[in-house]
């Protein structure tokens, strides 16, 4: 069999968007390549029914097995097993940090070929190619794989969910885990503000960024957006300080957003960042800089310190709202 194996990641009862996105997409290179495409869910709390829920989105048979969740070797122990029993050429991961960790471990372990940070994938003489942008996004590589398997690990949301409607059979695996898979455990998880809010669908976006001096100083953001009634972006800058999470990131390694206002806050505006946003219908930046370059391509400049603008403009946006 040369077929796909898809990982998908659930929480709660739910798989997260990113992997249904893997999983369609896994379906269609299959349907392209004349193979199939399977998944492989890991976790103490998956049901038969959980598991073939994938089957709307394609997937043809759907393993599960009873292991930690939240570390990658165990997940590697589980994935590597099935490649190897069932001769699978590729797995395919939806991205995000647990993805690259899991597929970087499996292609070390079965001596495959990895790609990250992939944006899309061609099936191509019998065999998929994975595109991946290099040179901060100025440019496209074709990569193929020489060995197998080979290890296509996408960009945060990179693929399109399709909901095929169709149905899976389901198998219930036990696989032995690896005397190191084990020595990880998950101690807490916990839960960063923002990280569910799709900021993609968002029509008004608060973005967020250094200049609001410190993560306590997002609670302006946040205030102005609950009044607007939108959500709060972030730049990199922010989102590598740890002051807010990735999963609200807009540029180019993170999200790309064209909301009908996006409201700049202490952001300069950097190529980077603008990609991410540019096709914004309106943009109000407000900075203290004078120059900053946000203001080449803001619709509406307020230059000015932001901590004595944005709580009178949340307050005047109650008001008006209120009144
Ligand atoms: C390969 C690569 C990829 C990248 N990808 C991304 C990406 O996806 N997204 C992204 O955003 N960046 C990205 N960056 C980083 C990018 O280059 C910038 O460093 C980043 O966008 C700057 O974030 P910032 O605007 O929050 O911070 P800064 O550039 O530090 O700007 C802060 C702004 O706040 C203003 N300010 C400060 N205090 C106040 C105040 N009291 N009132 C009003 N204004 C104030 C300042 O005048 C300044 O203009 C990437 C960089 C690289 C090299």
């Amino acid at each position: 069999m040369s077929g796909i194996l898809t990982y998908a990641l659930h929480y709660k009862g739910e798989f997260n968007k990113n992997s249904l996105g893997a999983v369609s997409e896994a379906a269609k290179l299959a349907k392209e390549l004349g193979t199939e495409a399977h998944a492989v869910v890991v976790g103490d709390d998956v049901t038969d029914e959980l598991a073939g829920q994938l089957g709307n989105y394609g997937a043809g048979k759907v393993f599960y097995a009873d292991a930690p969740v939240g570390i990658a070797q165990p997940v590697v122990d589980v994935m590597a097993k099935l490649i190897e029993t069932g001769g699978y050429s590729y797995a395919l991961f939806g991205g995000g940090l647990l993805g690259f960790e899991i597929g970087a471990g499996l292609a070390a372990r079965l001596g495959g070929g990895v790609t990250m940070e992939v944006t899309a994938v061609k099936a191509q003489d019998g065999k998929l190619v994975a595109e991946r942008p290099i040179l901060q996004d100025s440019a496209i590589v074709d990569v193929d794989y020489a060995g197998e398997p080979g290890v296509i690990i996408g960009r945060l949301n990179a693929f399109e969910i399709a909901e095929s409607g169709g149905s899976a059979e389901v198998e219930k695996v036990d696989v032995e885990l690896s005397a190191f898979s084990t020595r990880a455990t998950v101690v807490q998880r916990g839960e960063q503000r923002g990280a569910d809010v799709n900021i993609e669908d968002a029509e008004l976006l608060v973005g967020g960024g250094r200049g609001l001096g410190k993560a306590e100083g997002f609670k302006l953001a946040e205030d102005l957006a609950d009044a607007l009634g939108g959500a709060v972006a972030a730049t990199r800058a922010v989102v590598d300080a740890g002051w807010y999470p990735y999963a609200a990131q807009i540029g180019q390694t993170g999200k790309t957003v064209a909301p009908k206002l996006y409201l700049a806050v202490g952001i300069s505006g950097a190529i980077q960042h603008k990609v991410g946003m540019q096709n914004s219908e309106n943009i109000v930046a407000i900075n203290k800089d004078p120059n900053a370059p946000i203001f080449e391509f803001s619709d509406l400049g307020v230059v000015g310190d932001l901590n004595k603008i944005v709580p009178k403009l949340t307050e005047a946006i109650k008001a008006k709202k209120g009144g």
